[in-house]
């Protein structure tokens, strides 16, 4: 018998690639017999999450034998405070990624399209692609959305458009002027996405907080994580705020559970830390700028970014180099998958780390 699982999978699954994570630090150290290395390939907070949280997430290991509360009653109080909105607008996600698969979930099928640019974020295409969709993407502009190119490919059957705000992995973004003329012109039978995973680290006057306009835009859905500026992306807390009809449609797809309750418990404990917060943006605002002046001191471009990551343009492939840097003990992610072969992504690390990977880039460039 020759069985092939894959002629039994769903319609969207042979065309789709697995999502590609940043090599944990463990792997490479297995595969080279090295040690000391460091990682700089997930977006990660290089602080880690506040004490408070800490010690919150160890409180709750005293209750690992019963469920956590599935409807997330104090974490979604507390966020509905911070943004003060109703509860009833509040969707917990297992990390946004969570949240933005049921948004796939609920709002897409084989017989819709959904709109993305150029160089977004993978999980938009996978999410989508997975529940049957057909995916357009717009061309990028300056690496970055043009969303006049996304909007031409809004169309009759277009039931989702997602935009990341900041994206990753270029670290563009779209002034608030500008996402706000999008978002209106969109047609009532379009649900607009607006992934704010570095919302945080953005410093730049015209950046917009999507969520101002929730009231506004009833098929508006603003999405947020805990992975980033708030450190705990182990524990995958993330969120969307969106109008209640919208939230109560993602509750029916949520899993029961989804967040666990060490996460619930470290991620409440977080939000009321935002100095924490502020140190690591700031340290954040420091590394960019010292990662963008070894990289002009080599003569190294890369797209301006406002995220917590930096999309060096190695002028050649960036495969090679980074297996090279692996052997440097420095792990970071080749992008080639999005459409920039020749681009590497490196995260703002310690300050150190980040004086680690600008001495490993001179080894292995030689300059
Ligand atoms: N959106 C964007 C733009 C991201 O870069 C990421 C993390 N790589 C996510 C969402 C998902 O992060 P998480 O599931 O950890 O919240």
């Amino acid at each position: 018998m020759n069985f092939q699982p894959l002629d039994l999978a769903a319609p969207g699954i042979a065309g789709l690639r697995p999502y590609i994570p940043g090599k944990p630090i463990s792997e490479l150290e297995r595969e080279l017999g090295i040690t000391g290395s460091i990682k700089l390939a997930s977006n990660e907070n290089p602080l880690g999450p506040s004490p408070k949280a800490l010690a919150a997430a160890e409180a709750a290991l005293g209750e690992l034998a019963r469920y956590p509360d599935g409807g997330g009653f104090e974490l979604r109080a507390a966020l509905a405070a911070k943004h003060g909105v109703d509860r009833n607008r509040i969707t917990l996600g297992n990390g946004s990624n969570d949240v933005l698969d049921m948004i796939a979930r609920v709002f897409l099928h084989p017989c819709v399209e959904t709109v993305m640019s150029e160089h977004a974020f993978a999980v938009y295409p996978i999410s989508s692609q997975a529940v049957g969709a057909t995916v357009r993407i717009a061309p990028a502009k300056d690496h970055g959305h043009d969303l006049d190119a996304m909007r031409e490919r809004v169309g009759e059957h277009t039931r989702v458009v997602w935009v990341a705000n900041p994206n990753n992995p270029t670290g563009t973004w779209v002034t608030s002027e500008r996402l706000h003329g999008f978002l209106k012109s969109l047609p009532e039978h379009v649900i607009a996405v607006v992934d704010e995973a570095y919302v945080e680290y953005v410093d730049a006057p015209e950046y917009p907080d999507a969520s101002q306009w929730l009231d506004e835009l009833p098929n508006l859905i603003v999405t947020r994580t805990f992975s980033k500026a708030y450190g705990l992306a182990a524990l995958r807390v993330g969120y969307a705020l969106s109008s209640p009809a919208i939230a109560d449609l993602l509750n029916r797809v949520r899993q029961p559970f989804n967040v666990n309750s060490v996460a619930l418990a470290a991620a409440l404990a977080a939000l009321d830390d935002p100095e924490h917060v502020r140190r690591a943006v700031e340290l954040n605002r420091q590394g960019m700028a010292q990662l963008i002046d070894g990289l002009r001191a080599r003569g190294l471009g890369f797209i301006p970014s406002v995220g917590n990551f930096l999309a060096v343009d190695l002028g050649q492939p960036a495969g090679p180099i980074d297996q090279a840097l692996l052997r440097e003990g420095v792990i970071t992610r080749p992008i080639g998958n999005y459409g920039l072969p020749n681009h590497l992504r490196v995260t703002i690390g310690l300050p150190e780390e980040n004086a680690r990977f600008l001495a490993a880039l001179k080894k292995v460039l030689g300059r």
